[in-house]
């Protein structure tokens, strides 16, 4: 039996046997800051924060990620996404443990009502890599990680619901689930006819590439419903040739390749690098589609840009690509059944 933890650390027990290359990642990845630190020649003073900060919400770093990171550099933009900082116990405030409020839109285990078309649900408590800005980071999966029999009272929600045409699998990381638990959770929502689109939300196939198994290619290119896989890169340094080339893979199966960030302060709010992301992103045949700023969620407050640098970054974005490049600047307010988007600033002549 190979065993994960949910993405606050509590043990959650998977999957098939044997285990596949990308499940043997999964199992495998970086946990103790100091292994992390010694891999990439880091200074040590680091570690008594780092060791601090991942009690809170714990470290993990899949190994392929880590083989994209440059050694011996405390900025690289994608150890900032992984490494616990003590600033991340810092109480600042505004920041909140549940920032978008989804206690107030559950109501099922495991399932999240927000958008009149959509349900989101939590098919997976589990994460390959824990992201320090995560809004979910204190998300209680333990009370939303619905086993297969948990299914049912979800699937009569949405015939409650006519209204639901699409369902978003989210995390976690949805696609943490076998391929054969995904396969039957894929038939049970196939089996509604109300419903013409599956939206999977996933770093799996970004942090560990090999997640896009022979077996999900055919799940996902087979299913009767359109299928969109949002990928959540941050940095264009996160996209190399297996990514591409595994990517590519669900694309010619059929399946939509969009793409959300966030933006965070120190790795990608430079003109440049959000423009080499919407150009890597076009070279791996994924479309930009939401730039969001930071939910204020407690523990990532050093992430955050304010607003005003947030909307000149994205009118530079517009001068420098074509619209079908720049993704939409936008932020989630709670209680609100819409994302809400964030005006460019005015434009001002030289
Ligand atoms: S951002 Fe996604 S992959 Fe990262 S910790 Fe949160 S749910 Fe997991």
């Amino acid at each position: 039996m190979i065993t994960q933890s949910l993405s606050n650390g509590q043990p959650l027990p998977l999957i098939d046997q044997p285990s596949s290359r990308w499940q043997e990642e999964m199992r495998t990845v970086i946990r103790q800051p100091a292994e992390l630190l010694q891999l990439l020649q880091l200074d040590p003073g680091l570690l008594p924060a780092a060791e601090q900060a991942a009690r809170l919400f714990p470290l993990r770093v899949p190994r392929p990620y880590l083989q994209r990171m440059q050694p011996g550099n405390p900025q690289d933009p994608l150890l900032l996404q992984v490494l616990p900082l003590g600033l991340e116990l810092q109480s600042v405030p505004g920041f909140a443990s549940d920032p978008l409020e989804e206690a107030n839109s559950n109501p099922l285990p495991g399932l999240i009502h927000k958008y009149a078309s959509r349900v989101l649900l939590i098919a997976n408590g589990a994460c390959a890599i824990n992201c320090r800005y995560c809004f979910r980071r204190h998300f209680p999966y333990e009370d939303n990680n619905p086993s297969r029999a948990e299914w049912q009272p979800i699937l009569d929600y949405i015939q409650a619901h006519p209204e639901v045409n699409e369902v978003i699998l989210s995390g976690g990381d949805p696609l943490a689930n076998s391929d054969s638990r995904l396969a039957a959770l894929i038939t049970a929502l196939e089996a509604l006819p109300q419903l013409s689109r599956l939206r999977i939300h996933s770093r799996l196939p970004v942090v560990i590439p090999s997640r896009v198994t022979p077996e999900l290619v055919q799940i996902l290119g087979q299913s009767r419903l359109k299928v969109v896989l949002v990928s959540h890169i941050n940095h264009p340094q996160e996209i190399d040739a297996e990514v591409c080339t595994q990517l590519s893979k669900l694309r010619q199966a059929g399946v939509h390749l969009l793409n959300q960030a966030v933006l965070l302060k120190g790795i990608n709010d430079q003109l440049s690098t959000q423009v080499a992301l919407a150009e890597a992103l076009f070279a791996a045949d994924i479309l930009p589609y939401y730039l969001f700023v930071l939910d204020n969620v407690a523990g990532a407050a050093h992430f955050a840009i304010s607003d005003s640098q947030a909307e000149q970054l994205h009118l530079q974005l517009q001068q420098k690509l074509p619209g079908f490049l720049v993704a939409k600047l936008a932020r989630e307010v709670p209680g609100r059944p819409h994302k809400t988007l964030l005006p460019s600033s005015p434009w001002l002549s030289p």
